[in-house]
């Protein structure tokens, strides 16, 4: 089992310049798409962008398409190009790879620039294969903050009428198969209401104290969330949770404060649980803590801002996509996770989905990020299993 060298050192300069561009999450990162683009137009295969509202970020989609698919499923290889910010203490500038001890250094080596250099490495061989299905490119921006590049593609699939297949997110997770996380739901609530002086309170609408209601409600429906948990559930803990991470609000002693806001988020084990948590606070924000606000204070508000929601990703008892990865790595076993990805987007449109990727999540969002160059090889050989899976 030995890829050419020719395509194992292309991975790494692709690697090399993916690192260059500093696409930290919410910057723009054209010229990362543009680079990648240019590799998959010079192999003729066709390709869409689907931009944000600013035109700033950008999506990239790719298929080389077979001349006959026999009805086999397309293969989806699915990436996100932002990486997550640099903080001090770096070894090396995180900006420019470094090889060193058969490691790679830089930011995004493992998370996951390494795996879209692979697919971009790998891809010249697929065209020249007699494919019997089709191949899709999906490299997406801000995963890292909120999944917030995603959504847009896969909407923009839909219209297209891409809506199967066999995807493969390939986070670092050192080529093991991954099935299942948890989904990640972040909120700031905040709270306005009316100031005054401390010594009249009935008169004033003190938005620290309906804050600490809303707390109080928050870990009510955590308990409840516990209650809730499903048989068997696979995840540590085995049940959703909730947790309040921030709350700021006010200016003196003596005065009523008018402003507060709370920062929280969920982990749900499924949709329902999230839900659930949204139901029932929203219900208990407007039908108790607004009323009892605003008859004091009319234009009192409470206003909970979706930071973001990354859907979970739930483990499926006969997965295509996992079966289909086990065939080529030869290892059967799957393992959960606690971190969240792009997965779950693609599984609720009804894609059959894996997360399997070279490096290590020990290396990510960390100083002096690397990648065992052992995992760009290994990479390479599953992107060659898959094409023996793929031809006639
Ligand atoms: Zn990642």
């Amino acid at each position: 089992m030995g890829i050419d060298n020719n395509l194992y050192e292309k991975s790494i300069k692709i690697l090399t310049d993916l690192i260059s561009f500093q696409t930290i999450s919410g910057s723009d990162n054209t010229k990362l798409i543009n680079y990648c683009e240019k590799i998959l137009n010079n192999l003729g295969i066709e390709t869409f962008k689907v931009f944000d509202d600013e035109k700033k970020r950008v999506n990239l989609f790719g298929t080389l398409k077979a001349k006959k698919t026999n009805g086999k499923k397309p293969i989806i290889l699915s990436g996100h190009t932002d990486v997550v910010p640099v903080s001090k203490g770096w070894s090396t500038d995180p900006f420019k790879a470094t090889i060193k001890d058969k490691k790679l250094y830089g930011r995004g080596s493992c998370d996951m620039k390494g795996f879209i250099a692979c697919t971009l490495a790998y891809a010249p061989i697929l065209t020249q294969n007699n494919l019997d299905r089709d191949f899709h490119f999906c490299f997406t921006f801000d995963e890292e903050t909120a999944c917030i590049g995603a959504p847009l593609l896969i909407k923009e699939m839909k219209k297209r009428n891409i809506k199967n297949g066999i995807c493969i997110v390939g986070e670092p997770t050192k080529m093991k198969i991954i099935d299942a996380h948890k989904g990640m739901n972040e909120y700031t609530t905040y709270f306005g209401g009316l100031a005054g002086h401390s010594s009249k309170p009935h008169e004033g609408v003190n938005a620290i104290e309906y804050a600490s209601r809303y707390i109080n409600k928050l870990l009510d429906i955590r308990k409840e969330l516990i209650k809730r948990a499903p048989k068997n559930c696979i995840f540590d803990p085995p049940h959703s949770t909730l947790s309040v991470g921030g709350i700021s609000g006010g200016i003196a002693h003596n005065v009523i404060a008018d402003k507060c806001q709370v920062e929280w988020e969920t982990r749900p084990v499924n949709k329902s649980d999230g839900d659930f948590v949204t139901q029932e606070i929203e219900k208990f924000a407007n039908n108790e803590l607004l009323n009892d606000m605003k008859k004091v204070f009319p234009k009192s508000y409470i206003k909970k801002e979706i930071i973001g929601e990354v859907i979970g990703f739930e483990k499926i008892d006969t997965s295509e996509a996992c079966e289909f990865v086990a065939s080529i790595t030869g290892d059967n076993s799957r393992q959960v996770v606690s971190f969240g990805t792009e997965a779950g987007l693609f599984q609720e449109v009804g894609i059959s989905t894996v997360v399997c990727g070279p490096g290590s999540i020990e290396q990510a969002h960390k100083i002096d990020e690397f990648i065992e160059l052992d995992e760009l090889k290994k990479c390479l050989n599953f992107l060659e299993g898959i094409k023996n899976r793929s031809i006639n």
